[in-house]
């Protein structure tokens, strides 16, 4: 998490500041609860916890539909690929091998970076416009990584094959193959989560709100399901693929190569919005 200095006058929670002064911010009462559990969130642990715990409690009302589908026919409605469904010992791969992957290789590159970059609290909360204008900063920046590293693990045969294949391994998409990846693909992309928030230097508080917001859209963005609530219908004029979008990328692979929004695949003519039967070509890689 960033360092950042001492901002609060007296070194208190801003909320029982005397009449007179500027209004605390909207988010003071938030950032003081979180403070109060200051312990865990400086623990060396809490990284990959937070990054687990987040991750899963997303996938679960996805794995919850899957599970359910079989014996209510109209939620197939909203599978974006109603033929398939992924079987218990398919989601267990999954979670087995996210799980490897926290234990193993997540949590002693977040101990390794508490090391060297130990947290520091501020007191004071941020502002909320200043909250939400670096949180869409950092998921554009994300996205625009994203998309060069993915489009670049495609186009050299070398890279796809070493890194990024393992990814495609399911062609239909289901919540728990979001981080079902290589460590060198999960490592790209947990840098450019991070890389955001340092340029910006964001309050601890926007960088937790930009990590829960990222796991949220990438484990929608493989949830398999096309809901009414879905961000890409809440998102006007088509600015954003979401679910749709990123399912295609796995059905059809030579398409949607941006992780949310739909402006680079636009700018690079790779943006495809549905699968026509005769295009499409399962990756035989
Ligand atoms: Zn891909
Ligand atoms: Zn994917």
């Amino acid at each position: 998490m960033e360092t950042h200095t001492h901002n609060g006058s007296s070194g208190l929670p801003f909320c029982n500041q005397p009449n007179g002064l500027p209004d605390p911010p909207a988010l003071q009462p938030l950032w003081d609860s979180v403070l109060r559990r200051e312990g865990l969130l400086k623990s060396p642990l809490f990284p990959a916890l937070f990054n687990f715990a987040v991750y899963t409690a997303f996938c679960s009302p996805f794995v919850a539909l899957d599970l359910l589908s079989p014996w209510l026919p109209f939620l197939r409605r909203y599978k974006i690929q109603p033929q398939s469904s992924p079987t218990p010992q398919m989601a267990w791969l999954c979670l087995a091998q996210s799980i490897y992957h926290h234990v193993v290789f997540i949590f002693p590159v977040t101990v390794a970076h508490w090391y060297w970059r130990p947290v520091s609290l501020p007191r004071m909360a941020p502002e909320v416009p200043t909250l939400l204008l670096q949180v869409a900063a950092c998921l554009l920046l994300f996205d625009f990584l994203s998309f060069l590293w993915h489009l670049l693990h495609h186009k050299v045969p070398w890279l796809y094959k070493n890194f990024h294949k393992v990814h495609h391994k399911h062609i239909s998409t289901f919540a728990l193959t979001t981080q079902y990846a290589s460590v060198w693909e999960l490592v790209w992309l947990g840098f450019f989560t991070v890389v955001g928030p340092m340029l910006l230097r964001c309050h601890p508080l926007t960088e937790m709100t930009f990590f829960i917001v990222n796991i949220w859209l990438s484990v929608e963005d493989h949830s398999g399901y096309d809901l009414p609530w879905s961000t890409h219908r809440l998102v006007p004029f088509g600015l954003y693929g979401g679910a749709p979008h990123h399912d295609l990328h796995h059905l059809k692979f030579k398409f949607n190569y941006a992780p949310y929004f739909t402006h680079w695949d636009r700018l690079f003519g790779t943006l495809s919005h549905s699968a026509k039967p005769r295009e499409v070509k399962v990756n035989q890689d």
